[in-house]
């Protein structure tokens, strides 16, 4: 494999400007992942700071109710700040840290990654800036105010659309303008090698620890691991250790929004096409002339128009499978876990607890299902009560 290259996807397309600033850091990530002192610290906040190992836990009401595939949750929603994105910013915050930087900057959509990143910056020390389309910090407000209660300063981006991938877009140019005291805190497994191995790397500590405990409660491997896919984090993550056992089934479930044949959908696998943007070549959602088109998903967090180059190259090689979930089946899941196990899963989260209901009664009852839930619900009550007309103020 040519460095930084997933079959043809990935690779550095990327201004003059910012070409120091990712061989710097890919130095100091081939250096620091091999140091004992940085794993042993990076462990330690893990497991102290975030709250990992996360269980691995046997849905048995909804198992039972499905009938069919035994099915374990694996709950990334009990971590520290809410979901996975913790995994991937203390990792990030901590080696920009060895590598003496003193500010960090990050781009946020609905503003999980911006409060992650502010978190782990107030805890290291760290001055912190947030890039957010100006729309959104008017549909999140209390994740700005979380961010600035954190110490962090949030800026509202008003270019294109002024969603995720403009802040992504301003994020990288104001990184240009300052590389010396900067990192870029980037939230998704995307963007210019070596960010997407980095991210994949940090996050894989989910697949980790399911085959672990997989082997400790099944003895054996899952016959499915199914993830929600926005830019592909939380979904690599629980795929990458088992990438090298075939007879796993891989499943990344996208935001179909009204329907992948409607122009309201965020599924880059389903209805994009090869393309480069923000520094890597992969699958984009384009419109007829090649533009970045504007995507659409009930779910925040999976409102991307791009998905990471190694997903790409997964399903260009049919390890992983890619299937698309609607607003309607994700809303359904939402509720249908809050009632059958106590556990109101992120609305990101429910694309792939929607799939687990249409594949578990498929399989045999000797088999097993693991679904990862990337995070906790309670940011989605609101906006899923107004889905099903009612109004219920914050
Ligand atoms: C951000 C987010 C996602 C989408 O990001 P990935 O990089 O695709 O994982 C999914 N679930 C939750 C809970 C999130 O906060």
């Amino acid at each position: 494999m040519k460095k930084g290259r997933f079959g043809i996807h990935g690779g550095q397309y990327i201004p003059e400007t910012l070409m120091n600033a990712v061989i710097e850091l890919e130095e100091a990530y081939e250096r620091y992942k091999k140091d004992p002192d940085f794993n042993r610290e990076l462990t330690e906040l893990l497991n102290e700071y975030a709250g990992r190992p996360s269980r691995l836990y046997y849905a048995r009401r909804m198992s039972e109710d499905l009938g069919g595939a035994r099915i374990y949750l694996k709950r990334e929603d009990l971590n520290h700040t809410g979901a996975h994105k913790i995994n991937n910013v203390l990792g990030q915050v901590l080696l920009a840290k060895k590598m003496g930087k003193t500010r960090v900057i990050a781009e946020t959509g609905a503003g999980q990654h911006g409060v992650a990143t502010a978190t782990a910056a107030a805890l290291m020390d760290m001055e912190c800036e947030v890039y957010m389309g100006k729309v959104d910090t008017e549909r999140q407000a209390l994740n700005v105010y979380r961010m600035r209660l954190l110490g962090a300063k949030v800026h509202a981006v008003t270019s294109g659309t002024a969603t995720l991938k403009d802040a992504v877009s301003e994020t990288m140019r104001e990184w240009t303008n300052r590389i010396e005291d900067t990192h870029y805190v980037l939230g998704s497994c995307m963007g210019p090698h070596p960010f997407p191995t980095i991210v994949r790397d940090f996050q894989s500590v989910i697949s980790k620890e399911i085959k672990a405990q997989m082997l400790e409660k099944e003895g054996r491997l899952p016959d499915a691991v199914l993830a929600c896919v926005g830019g592909g984090s939380n979904a690599i993550g629980a795929f990458y250790h088992f990438i090298e056992h075939p007879e796993v089934r891989l499943i990344g479930c996208e935001a179909a929004g009204r329907g992948i044949h409607t122009a309201e959908t965020a599924a880059t696998i389903a209805t994009g096409r090869l393309g480069i943007f923000h520094g890597m070549k992969s699958y984009f959602c384009q419109d007829d002339f090649g533009q970045i088109a504007p995507v659409y998903s009930i779910s925040a967090g999976l409102d991307y128009p791009g998905i990471g180059p190694e997903h790409a190259d997964l399903y260009d090689t049919g390890r992983a499978e890619y299937v698309a979930v609607t607003d309607d089946e994700a809303v359904e899941a939402f509720e249908y876990l809050s009632r059958l196990e106590g556990i109101i899963p992120a609305i990101e989260s429910a694309h792939a607890v929607a799939y687990a209901r249409k594949l578990a009664p498929t399989m045999r009852g000797d088999q097993t299902i693991v679904v990862n839930i990337s995070g906790r619900g309670d940011k989605d009550c609101a906006a899923i009560a107004r889905y099903r007309g009612e109004d219920i103020h914050e």
